[in-house]
């Protein structure tokens, strides 16, 4: 396939380290959306050991906690968003219950069946969406949950431009139907899917991100790097503007039997 455009996965890691770090979110979400998905969850106790994989700086996690009992510990691979998220959580007295570990998520070394609910939003992509669910499924007690939102397709056709963007992005991208059978297949009941409202890519994603990015370039002005991480991000927030009846975000919650 030509490669045009380049897509985030060839900029400096550092650069987009600092830029994500000024955000309160690294991915599509709201508050609410956490909410509305941990409402199908119904396991929960005091007792209950929850995992945040892919947690960034731990947006999503602090609304967890702030809504479920249990403890709940936050992956990730950056060491700069696990420091935010572990000084974040202090802010708010959060920090007994709430614990962030920088690991990745091809190698978590929880116990197998130690967990009552996997959490992860925007972040399974990394390693694959059918990968993730098989392997962290080991970490999951019988009857214990998994929430995740994933970039999906809408429609079974798609205008190229898009298609193309995202088979250089994430092939695995899929309809929501075969998210779901892929869910089934990895051993876990479909509970519910949904859609992610379009406000959060444009109100909680994408607008904060517009003072970002001014105040980055100002600081690495000069910096081509930076300049074309910029553009890069720029470009897909128009995507998102002009093909977003076809793609999204849909949240996927399944049970292990
Ligand atoms: N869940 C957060 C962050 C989503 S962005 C939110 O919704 O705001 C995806 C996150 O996955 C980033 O924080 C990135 O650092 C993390 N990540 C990427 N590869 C990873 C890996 N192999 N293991 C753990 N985390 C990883």
């Amino acid at each position: 396939m030509s490669k045009e455009h380049t897509s985030i996965h060839d900029f400096d890691i550092n650069l987009i380290c600092e830029y994500f770090s000024n955000l309160e979110r690294q991915g599509p979400g709201s508050p609410e959306i956490t909410l509305r998905a941990l409402s199908f969850i119904d396991n929960l106790s005091e007792k209950s050991r929850i995992a945040d994989i892919g947690c960034g700086t731990g947006g999503q996690t602090r609304v967890l906690a702030q809504h479920s009992p249990g403890t709940i510990t936050g992956i990730d691979l950056f060491p700069h968003f696990i420091e935010l998220f572990n000084s974040k959580s202090r802010e708010l007295n959060l920090q007994d219950k709430l614990k962030g570990l920088v690991g990745s998520m091809d190698s978590l070394t929880f116990q197998n069946e130690e967990l009552d609910l996997i959490w992860s939003e925007g972040a399974i992509y990394n390693i694959g969406f059918e990968r993730g669910l098989n392997e962290w499924r080991t970490f999951l007690k019988t009857g214990g949950y998994v929430a995740v939102s994933e970039a999906s397709w809408f429609t079974e056709d798609r205008p190229a431009e898009i298609e193309e963007f995202w088979m250089d992005a994430y092939p695995e991208i899929d309809t929501i139907p075969n998210k779901l059978a892929q869910l089934q297949k990895a051993g876990y009941i479909p509970i519910a899917s949904f859609i992610l409202p379009e406000k959060c890519w444009t109100e909680h994603f994408y607008a904060p991100q517009v003072a970002a990015q001014e105040a980055f370039l100002k600081k690495h002005a000069g910096n081509a790097t930076a300049e074309g991480f910029i553009a890069n991000q720029r470009r897909e927030m128009q995507l998102y503007n002009t093909y977003k009846a076809y793609y999204g975000y849909a949240f996927y919650i399944g049970k292990k039997i």
